[in-house]
């Protein structure tokens, strides 16, 4: 009886909760600043591509990104699993005192370092020592060699790809499935969050920008029929955070009002999250005065929440700046980050920003999939960032590295996986023939 006892409770572990793993081809889109509610249900009605990827496949509530809610820190969390105080990527803007460099949102040449990137293995490195192949379309730090590694095909990010350079890159990496070339493709999109900022979340500018990559998605759903990849590969679109109006002008701190900036050994980023490094001797003072400022939350490094998963990053400063949501922090007026508009010049407002506390609803990104090993008009609860790689890593047959995501919060959208209430419905089945068990063996 024992054995019979044992023999179950092993079938009901494997069952319930472990990731079995199939080998399929990958098709992963990255589409920065895309905030979950710009595909509810009533915006779908005019997205006729999106909404068939929603009814064929799975779309969750919204994704909630790591802290902070901007680009780099969480296009790593997606493609490593792990949060940012684990992964190193803590920032869009990072300064390393020890060697005096600078990690500036990837341009300038010393954000190719490995030093930013070795942190964690991101799973196109992983897949590439597996002797698979990883084409990768304007993704940020795909020409980054990390932990020894580049991927077999890395087209390089540009300022802002065209929608044809998007066209393009969807239909070459379909050329390549077809021909066998490419075991996962990635592909990065910009314009949405790009709109976003200059012309706010709700704009005209970056509805229109939605709707070119609708069309672009209308047509790759043709492509894929055409060559017949409809049973062999799996798409699954994703952002990086979301985007929520600012009030430039209005809402706007600036630091040169509360302390004097020469205090300042270093500072980095303006906006929604701020690091500074005091000079040796002036920490209190400048926390001191900082603290009194409204609209704003001054941590202290190790007086961070815990729930932000931030503290621990080795390039963290000793104080970091939180501004609530829609406040922008900068040293002065003249600093703040203005954009080229049509005058030509950099005197541009921007209308939308992200970066604040990851819990809030404007924060929130999208994640979507279908393909073979999806069930089809299946909406799921929230996911989180770190939750998406264990998805990668089943359907690409790779075994994820130790990671901070939940296996748990994605098994339900896979064919094959019960769903929640599903696996309450069988877990009681199983309690229940468990117990008559123990009481037959009890007679
Ligand atoms: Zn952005």
């Amino acid at each position: 009886m024992a054995t019979k006892l044992l023999t179950l409770l092993l079938f009901l572990a494997f069952y319930l909760g472990s990731p079995t793993t199939v080998h399929r081809k990958l098709l992963v889109f990255l589409l920065d600043g895309f905030r979950h509610d710009y595909i509810s249900d009533e915006a779908l009605e005019s997205l006729p591509g999106f909404k068939e990827i929603v009814s064929r496949g799975v779309k969750v509530d919204y994704l909630t990104p790591d802290f902070p809610s901007l680009s780099y820190p969480n296009y790593y969390s997606l493609m490593t699993g792990r949060h940012c105080e684990v992964h190193q990527m803590t920032g869009n803007y990072m300064w390393d005192p020890n060697t005096n460099k600078s990690f500036d949102i990837g341009v300038n040449k010393d954000s190719l370092m490995p030093l930013w990137w070795n942190g964690s293995e991101p799973l196109w490195v992983t897949m590439t020592k597996a002797r698979r192949n990883v084409s990768m379309y304007y993704w940020p730090g795909c020409e980054v060699e990390i932990l020894g590694v580049r991927p077999s095909y890395c087209l390089e990010y540009k300022n802002v790809p065209t929608d044809t350079d998007f066209a393009n890159a969807v239909s070459n990496a379909l050329d390549s499935f077809k021909s066998g070339k490419t075991d996962l493709a990635a592909i990065y999109y910009e314009r949405i969050d790009v709109e976003g900022h200059h012309y706010g979340p709700s704009s005209t500018q970056r509805k229109n920008a939605l709707r070119a990559v609708d069309t672009i998605l209308q047509h790759m759903l043709k492509w894929i029929q055409e060559r017949g990849l409809q049973d062999t590969l799996d798409i699954i679109l994703f952002s990086d955070h979301g985007m929520t109006d600012i009030f430039w002008m209005d809402k706007v701190i600036e630091l040169q009002d509360h302390i004097n900036l020469s205090d300042l050994l270093q500072m980095k980023d303006r906006g929604p999250v701020v690091s500074l490094w005091p000079v040796p001797g002036k920490h209190s003072e400048v926390a001191h005065k900082l603290k009194l400022v409204e609209h704003m939350t001054v941590y202290e490094k190790e007086a961070i929440p815990t729930r932000f998963h931030y503290k621990k990053g080795k390039f963290v400063s000793p104080l970091t700046l939180v501004a609530d949501e829609g406040w922008f922090i900068t040293e002065k007026k003249e600093t703040l980050p203005f954009w080229m508009n049509s005058t030509g010049k950099r005197e541009g407002w921007q209308r939308g920003w992200h970066g604040y506390d990851n819990e809030l609803m404007d924060m929130r990104g999208i994640f979507l999939a279908y393909g073979p090993d999806f069930k089809s008009n299946f909406r799921a609860a929230p996911i989180r960032a770190v939750d998406v790689y264990n998805v990668l890593c089943n359907l690409a047959g790779i075994s994820p590295l130790p990671n901070n995501g939940s296996w748990s919060r994605v098994a339900c959208m896979l064919n094959g996986h019960p769903s929640e209430a599903h696996l309450v419905q069988l877990s009681s089945c199983a309690l229940a023939f468990l117990l008559l068990l123990l009481f037959v063996q009890q007679i």
